[in-house]
């Protein structure tokens, strides 16, 4: 049977990509039934939204999608359509594998980490309050009363929100996944000694969890320290979970250590619904050039095959991209010393010699 997918090419650059990825996964062998759905700009101008209902429909039939970048126009209120995905399919766990091979650009080697970031709380709910807002006073009353200090009411609040129940589950899955991937080591990354309550649960939670998988090692790390670990011995290190925030910025710390945004995969993952796209935006500048490196989305493709059960085409898919990168001949721009190197190949060649790579083993 092939597996439905909904296949969301986005804009900028985000379909040549997406083409790229839909021929090495097509040549892997495994059959897919693709269900195609336009967001990002030509969502918008199709339907006058960067989210067509369409799209959350198909990933709703199909439970998996494979995603390009989609720009965020900016202003006028237009809503983010990838927070927006998120938020509507309940995707609570953001996964970012960050992983060296030969051939990569990088100060280090034998790097193999994965970041589960919590996706839906922390201080990304959006409950601000600036002055003049509705319950800035009320708030700032409430503080001085409940805990003795008098803000001054100049200042701007956004809430950090940090609950029993998301801890739980995005823990729980940083374990699940550490299982299910025969890795060794869970981290829990917080700043507990500060935020005592907020981070305070957080740690609490992780710890509790942890004591459920006791073939798995469990430790935990203040989120600075965890920073200047990860630059010095990033080694010792392998799944990391954390609140929303820190693992926004450590997944970015994270890619910079492998060499960059061109290999940087990643994933959206809810308990219904699963969405797999590169990590880099829709790098516009270079939109219809055949240019830019598929090899993110290839990586996402990899991380896709695996959360289908294609654990085996997943490998060797993988195998053939790294054997692209550890030859250095058929590679973009971005992992060539210079960018300007004139040996550098186009976007659909990678594609080409990821394929031939396939059909050699
Ligand atoms: P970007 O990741 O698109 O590009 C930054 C720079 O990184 C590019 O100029 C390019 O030099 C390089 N780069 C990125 N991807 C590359 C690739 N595959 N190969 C080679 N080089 C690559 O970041 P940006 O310019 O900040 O964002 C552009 C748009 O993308 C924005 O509208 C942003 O909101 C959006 N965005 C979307 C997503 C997503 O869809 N998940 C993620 C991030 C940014």
């Amino acid at each position: 049977m092939p597996h439905a997918i909904t296949l969301i090419p986005g804009d900028g650059t985000g379909p040549e990509i997406t083409a790229a990825t839909r021929r090495v996964l097509e040549a892997t062998g495994v059959q897919f039934e693709w269900d195609v759905c336009q967001a990002g700009a030509e969502g918008l101008e199709k339907c006058g939204t960067v989210l067509p209902d369409e799209v959350i429909e198909s990933i709703k039939r199909t439970k998996v999608a494979l995603k390009g970048p989609i720009t965020t126009p900016v202003g006028k209120g237009t809503r983010s359509a990838n927070v927006t995905l998120r938020k509507k399919l309940d995707l609570y766990a953001n996964l970012r594998p960050a992983k060296t091979y030969p051939g990569l650009r990088s100060r280090y080697e034998n790097i193999d980490l994965i970041i589960v970031r919590e996706n839906t709380e922390d201080l990304y709910v959006g409950i601000e309050f600036q002055r003049g807002t509705a319950g800035h006073d009320e708030i700032l009353e409430t503080i001085a009363r409940t805990n003795g200090q008098h803000l001054d009411t100049s200042c701007a609040l956004s809430i950090k929100v940090i609950s029993a129940v998301a801890t739980r589950r995005i823990v729980k899955f940083a374990f699940d996944y550490a299982r299910a991937n025969q890795r060794r080591k869970v981290t829990a990354v917080h700043k507990a000694n500060i935020m005592r309550l907020s981070d305070g649960l957080f740690l609490s939670i992780a710890h509790e969890v942890a004591k459920e998988y006791p073939d798995i090692q469990y430790e935990d790390r203040i989120v600075d320290n965890m920073c200047m670990q990860l630059v010095q011995k990033p080694e010792l290190y392998d799944v990391l979970v954390l609140p929303n925030l820190y693992g926004d910025i450590i997944s970015d710390l994270s890619a910079g250590l492998i060499g960059g945004l061109g290999v940087a995969p990643g994933a959206n993952i809810g308990s219904q619904y699963a969405v797999f796209e590169p990590v880099h935006g829709s790098a516009p500048k270079y939109a219809g050039q055949n240019k830019v490196n598929p090899m993110a989305m290839m990586f996402s493709g990899v991380l896709m095959l695996r959360h289908l059960g294609e654990r085996e085409a997943g490998d060797r898919l993988e195998r053939a991209v790294t054997m692209v990168i550890a030859e250095g001949r058929n590679v973009t721009y971005d992992l060539k010393l210079r960018p300007d190197d004139p040996s550098a190949v186009g976007t659909s060649r990678v594609a080409d010699a990821v394929i031939e790579k396939l059909y050699s083993m």
